[in-house]
């Protein structure tokens, strides 16, 4: 295990940030994250867990330990005649996991196709996509105290998942290290699965039509999902960025009616406790920062939610137009935009 010191982790971050940990190390085992601990330099300092580095915004030096994890490997723990528990290792390209799971024709994570980073962190903000979301197909996940050293379980009770949301980020945040994570999923080539695509939500359906799709499959959704992703987000290898900045906010019933009233095209979805959540980048672009651009940073010209380093920001300007774009949201709509991006 190489420790380094003084580490930019320029390359390690979406947005491209520059900043530097004090020490930094790849762990690709709980052992060698064993070894870690008893580094006499351990014990007293931060410790930020990084897996990808595609949602989450640095702001300064790091003064402490910056640990990638980098753990690999997936195994069938379990199986029945329809389902199979798959373990997967927290340092696996989340995307690397879901097109593997296709080609062995397991049903649960094609809705989920394409968005970056790793398994480790999928939990932390229960990654969603096109109708699904992780905790959809989560069965349990695998974690160390980082205070104690003791391995834990969490089940998805015990994960409290939400809307981009879980128990890591609030009451439990930066205190565990996840090394593996495990999912349910469908044996799509057992003869009694009847299983259930979701192709309802945004332009899915019509993609798959573009793609003269006559039986659904899950390559199926999943390239449909590709293209259309592809065609919307910009490549953080092109154009430096962290997916949507903000989470999409949910009003009350009364507060959308008042709203609608103003503006009758405004998108929106009920939600099953009565609120009713609308689309951040509406908000965004409404109040005219759709493509803007302020110095080395910007909001993407077609997907206003999203946040760009143009080139050699830093993550103290990118924090400072979001509160700049938040602040205007907040005078015009009084809505108070929260973001889904971690801000270190
Ligand atoms: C172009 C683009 C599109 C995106 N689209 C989506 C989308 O459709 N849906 C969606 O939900 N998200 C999306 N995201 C956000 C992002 O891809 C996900 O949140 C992803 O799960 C982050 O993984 P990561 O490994 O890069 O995490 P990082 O950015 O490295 O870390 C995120 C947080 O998790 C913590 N963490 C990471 N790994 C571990 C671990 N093993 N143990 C404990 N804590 C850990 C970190 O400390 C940090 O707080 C998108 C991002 C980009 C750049």
């Amino acid at each position: 295990m190489k420790i380094e010191q003084n580490k930019s982790l320029k390359s390690l971050n979406t947005f491209g940030i520059d900043v530097a940990a004090k020490y930094f190390t790849e762990i690709r085992s709980v052992e060698e994250f064993k070894e870690l601990r008893g580094d006499r330099r351990f014990s007293g300092e931060e410790k930020l867990i990084l897996g990808g580095g595609s949602n989450i915004l640095l702001t300064k030096d790091f003064d402490g330990w910056v640990i990638r994890n980098a753990i690999p490997g997936g195994t069938i723990t379990s199986e029945t005649e329809t389902e199979v528990i798959l373990r997967a290792g927290a340092g696996v390209e989340w995307n690397d996991l879901v097109f593997g799971c296709i080609e062995k024709n397991y049903g649960g994570l094609e809705n989920l196709s394409l968005i970056p980073g790793l398994v480790g962190a999928a939990p932390i903000q229960n990654i969603g996509a096109y109708g699904a979301e992780l905790k959809d197909t989560f069965h349990e996940l695998e974690a160390i105290d980082l205070r104690s050293g003791a391995p834990v379980k969490f089940n998805a009770g015990d994960c409290a998942f939400g809307y981009r949301d879980s128990v890591f980020k609030h009451k439990f945040q930066g205190q565990f290290l996840i090394n593996s994570v495990s999912f349910r999923l469908a044996k799509l080539s057992a003869p009694k699965v009847h299983y259930h695509f979701r192709v309802e939500y945004g332009d899915v359906r019509e993609t798959l039509g573009e793609m003269n799709v006559q039986d659904l499959s899950l390559k199926a959704v999943s390239d449909a999902i590709c293209r259309i992703r592809r065609a919307k987000l910009p490549d953080p290898k092109e154009l430096r960025n962290a997916g949507s900045f903000f989470k999409n906010p949910a009003v009350s019933l009364t507060q959308f009616k008042v709203l609608a009233s103003q503006h009758s095209k405004v998108p929106h979805y009920p939600q099953e406790d009565g609120t009713v959540k609308i689309p951040a980048g509406w908000f965004v672009e409404q109040c005219g920062w759709k493509g803007k651009r302020a110095g080395r940073v910007g909001s993407h010209k077609t997907q206003a939610l999203v946040l760009v380093n143009y080139g050699g920001a830093t993550g103290q300007e990118i924090l400072e137009f979001s509160e700049i774009i938040s602040r205007s949201v907040k005078k015009r709509f009084g809505i108070e935009l929260s973001r889904e991006v971690n801000v270190v």
